[in-house]
């Protein structure tokens, strides 16, 4: 499965899609779950459900397709955009970064965000400025002077900003890309919805899937459940770093993230499962994270909830992940379902 959902992410890395404009990512994963024989549900939100089938005791599967990016705050009198950001990331990883500014009209501009002094033969010193919104800024690839050129371009304050992905899978098996968070998820997700559909996968109770649109933002999967989910279990990255053992190779089971400790039994079970079936994982604590779970939970759901997801080193960043943690988590959902 897990070749089949390297497909599907890559696909989805191509789609921008931050926060707030999710529309075009929505439209690919009702169409391509349309194409396979589902009845996938757009929610007024922007959000994307679907029926797996399956019967018994309910479990959702959830990851989220909205990313990182930006948005304009307004444009400079020299023609150059002050952004502001849309969810939590470092200035310092997107200096020189190209972008596409999306207007509210539907035309697409190429940009890069620069520093206010990119030119080491004019500035000198460009090491000494922290990198924010004050010392970055967009600057178009469209010959504009001052603001009013801009404007004549449809371009204010409002238009979204969304980041190159620079998607790059290496002949060793590194998948690098912006937005792994949580397109890496959202792709198995959907390999996962082929293979029922081609009877590949026998479910061993009712299965749905629901793609959320604001997880970056705090309120993903805040909403009323339907009827008969009682377990839900958010798919999204794991975290690479210090004081950490997953790694880009492994799938992650969260015991615990900045919402609290994950519920036991369910955290037990699919450590159980992972170690059943010798898929190589890390029970890992994250202290500043938190995911769809937290918010379905806070709307006031009545589930149990868990947390599994392929490592990812420099989240928020640009990410890396690895063919092995996209396995392993494809047979850890596999593990839970079938
Ligand atoms: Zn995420």
């Amino acid at each position: 499965m897990h070749q089949l959902a390297l497909d599907y992410i890559q696909k989805l890395l191509s789609i921008p899609s931050p926060t707030g404009f999710t529309g075009m990512a929505a439209d690919y994963l009702m169409e391509t779950l349309q194409g396979m024989g589902f009845s996938p549900v757009k929610h007024r939100k922007g959000g994307v459900w679907c029926e797996l089938g399956g019967e018994g005791k309910g479990l959702l599967l959830s990851a989220h397709v909205d990313t990182l990016g930006a948005m304009v705050r307004s444009v400079k009198g020299n023609g150059r955009i002050r952004y502001t950001h849309i969810g939590g990331w470092a200035d310092s990883t997107v200096e020189t970064e190209n972008c596409l500014v999306h207007t509210r009209d539907g035309r697409t501009y190429s940009a890069t965000v620069q520093s206010t002094k990119a030119s080491q033969h004019v500035f000198g010193d460009m090491n000494g400025d922290t990198r924010g919104e004050n010392t970055l800024e967009i600057v178009l690839d469209e010959v504009v002077k001052r603001k009013q050129d801009v404007e004549k371009l449809g371009i204010e304050t409002g238009c979204f900003i969304s980041w190159d992905p620079r998607t790059v899978l290496t002949g060793s098996g590194y998948l690098k890309s912006r937005h792994l968070d949580d397109k890496a998820s959202a792709g198995m997700l959907l390999a996962l919805a082929q293979w029922v559909a081609e009877g590949k996968v026998k479910l061993n109770r009712r299965v749905a899937i629901l793609f959320t649109v604001f997880e970056e933002v705090g309120h993903g999967a805040s909403m009323q459940l339907p009827d008969g989910i009682e377990d839900i279990l958010a798919v999204d990255m794991g975290c690479v770093g210090d004081d950490l053992a997953c790694d880009e190779t492994m799938v992650s089971i969260c015991v615990k993230d900045s919402a609290g400790p994950y519920h036991y039994e369910f955290t037990n079970e699919l450590i159980a499962m992972a170690k059943e079936k010798g898929i190589d994982y890390a029970a890992d604590v994250y202290p500043s994270y938190s995911s769809d779970t937290a918010t379905a939970l806070r709307a006031g759901n009545d589930c149990r909830f868990a947390l599994i997801g392929t490592g990812v080193f420099a989240s928020h960043g640009y990410e890396r992940t690895h063919v092995k943690g996209i396995e392993n988590t494809c047979r850890l959902i596999l593990a839970v379902l079938a």
